[in-house]
């Protein structure tokens, strides 16, 4: 009876939105499109580079607002995706590492106490899709169907192999099929290309709909491993390095989807009133010690690259566009978060907020010129691993805590030194004292880790099997019996 009534509820709210402005539903689409260990420099409109082609991206830029100081809330895939879906810092529901694709293990996935907020958009009244990589659970419970996505064509794991025809059944991770919601579906050409071709024909559909629409576009380009058509791979011939030939390419394959979706929102008159993000969700590899191979992102002009909290790891390519509200060419120098496009998208939707605990703030006001000061006045990450690792960003500063060469406990000027290059730790310690303190205010709503990383899991997991076995080894050592 009480379900009853909050569904009566929610659908009168449905009612109210959808009826204002005699029938007409004027709430914008909105598309967040996600790259995936994309490098800061590896796009046209952070810093001008032209090595790599990204023509629409660029375009999008430029018609629309950049955000010159964006970050992501975690230096890798899988948390940042969880901030992003839920808008709450992962460390609100302890998941700081990476989820493991385990689809028998009924917890590996985001908890089932966060509501992602497209299932909040769905209750009102959004069609909601996912295109590309999840990474965020393969137990049933867990998949996008069940997760606020009315539609999926993607994959669960945190990667995959780009070329159709290396899939099959009962293989792992990179190589399982690719899914339409809930079942295996085609996969026939080159998986950036596949992907946006599915969401070309989805905007196709949605379009002729009453209902706005909810697009995430989470490309997995381009995440290793390295693979591209020899077509994209033949525009780079300049450069010299092979691996960033087939990285450069990979990202002017998606730029080139990117573009075909745009073009599908223009071609159905969608594209005014769609309210379009676009992020990488970390910083692009980094040949670190540990990964000296990995050469081919470039994250410059900052320090390192994915799994580190210098801008490097955390500070990426991240932009807004909306024809109908946003003044073209704006750059904006405000904190701006991920987390963000959770509660400015729920906000146009006037969903109901109540109990979310978002963590972001609505951009409208700052994308639209009304507000000028900056939408955060800090930003925190935490990564709670052998050695804890920390970070606090203010407008004006950044102190940080993490073990890497001329790093380690380290404090930067963020308006003279945007780039990290002088570690001035010691020099402020009043400066010091009260970022630690912020810090400390804002981890008090957070809680320990509850996820294993990969590899330990993985460990894990196979050792309970073989404990599994020999224990049904041990029980199988009973006398054979026969009918009597
Ligand atoms: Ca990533």
């Amino acid at each position: 009876m009480i379900r009853l009534g909050k569904l009566l509820v929610q659908h009168v709210l449905i009612l109210t939105i959808s009826c204002s402005a005699l029938g007409a539903d004027n709430r914008p689409n909105i598309v967040v499109i996600l790259a995936d260990d994309l490098g800061y420099n590896d796009v046209g409109f952070t810093n001008g580079q032209t090595e790599i082609q990204t023509p629409h991206l660029d375009a999008l830029a430029n018609e629309g607002v950049v955000f010159e100081n964006g970050y992501v809330t975690h230096p890798y895939c899988g948390p940042s995706r969880a901030a992003l879906i839920t808008g709450r810092y992962q460390a609100r529901f302890g998941m700081e590492n990476n989820v493991s694709y385990s689809p028998d293990d009924r917890y590996m996935g985001l908890p089932l106490t966060e509501k992602t907020f497209p299932a909040r958009l769905q209750e009102f009244g959004y069609k909601t899709a996912l295109f590309g990589k999840w990474h965020l659970g393969g137990a049933p419970h867990f998949q996008p169907n069940e997760r606020g996505f009315d539609y999926f064509y993607g994959f669960l794991d945190g990667g995959h192999n780009y070329m159709p025809g290396e899939v099959h059944l009962g293989a792992g991770g990179y190589l399982l099929p690719i899914m339409r919601n809930r079942d295996v579906a085609e996969f026939d050409e080159y998986l950036t290309t596949a992907l946006s071709r599915d969401a070309v024909r989805y905007v196709e559909r949605a379009s002729k709909e009453q209902a706005p629409f909810f697009i995430y576009m989470s490309y997995n380009a381009p995440h290793a491993p390295l693979q591209a058509p020899q077509s994209y791979i033949d525009k780079y011939t300049h450069i010299k390095d092979e691996k960033r030939r087939i990285y450069a390419a990979m990202v002017d394959a998606m730029d080139e989807g990117i573009g075909m979706l745009i073009d599908a929102l223009n071609r159905t008159g969608e594209l005014e009133n769609t309210l379009l993000f676009f992020l990488s969700d970390n910083g692009g590899l980094y040949p670190y010690s540990w990964w000296p191979n990995y050469t081919w992102a470039d994250n410059s002009p900052f320090r390192f690259g994915k799994v580190a909290l210098t801008e490097g790891g955390i500070h990426v390519p991240f932009i807004a566009h909306w024809p109908k509200k946003i003044t073209k060419g704006k750059r904006l120098n405000g904190l701006v978060s991920s987390l963000d496009i959770a509660a400015t998208s729920l906000a146009l939707a006037g969903a109901n907020v109540q109990g979310a605990e978002l963590d972001g703030v609505n951009l409208i006001p700052y994308l639209t010129g009304s507000s000028k000061v900056s939408p955060h006045k800090a930003l925190f990450w935490r990564m709670e691993e052998s050695d804890n690792l920390w970070a606090v960003r203010t407008e004006k500063e950044k102190y940080l805590h993490q073990p890497l060469p001329g790093l380690g406990l380290a404090f930067f000027d963020m308006v003279k030194d945007p780039n990290e290059q002088h570690n001035i730790f010691g020099q402020r310690p009043e400066q010091e004292k009260k970022l630690a303190k912020l810090w400390n205010d804002w981890n008090r709503k957070n809680r320990p880790n509850l996820l294993l990383q990969n590899e330990e899991y993985e460990k894990r997991r196979a050792s309970f099997y073989e404990a599994l076995y020999q224990e049904n080894l041990k029980d199988a050592q009973k006398p054979q019996w026969y009918i009597k």
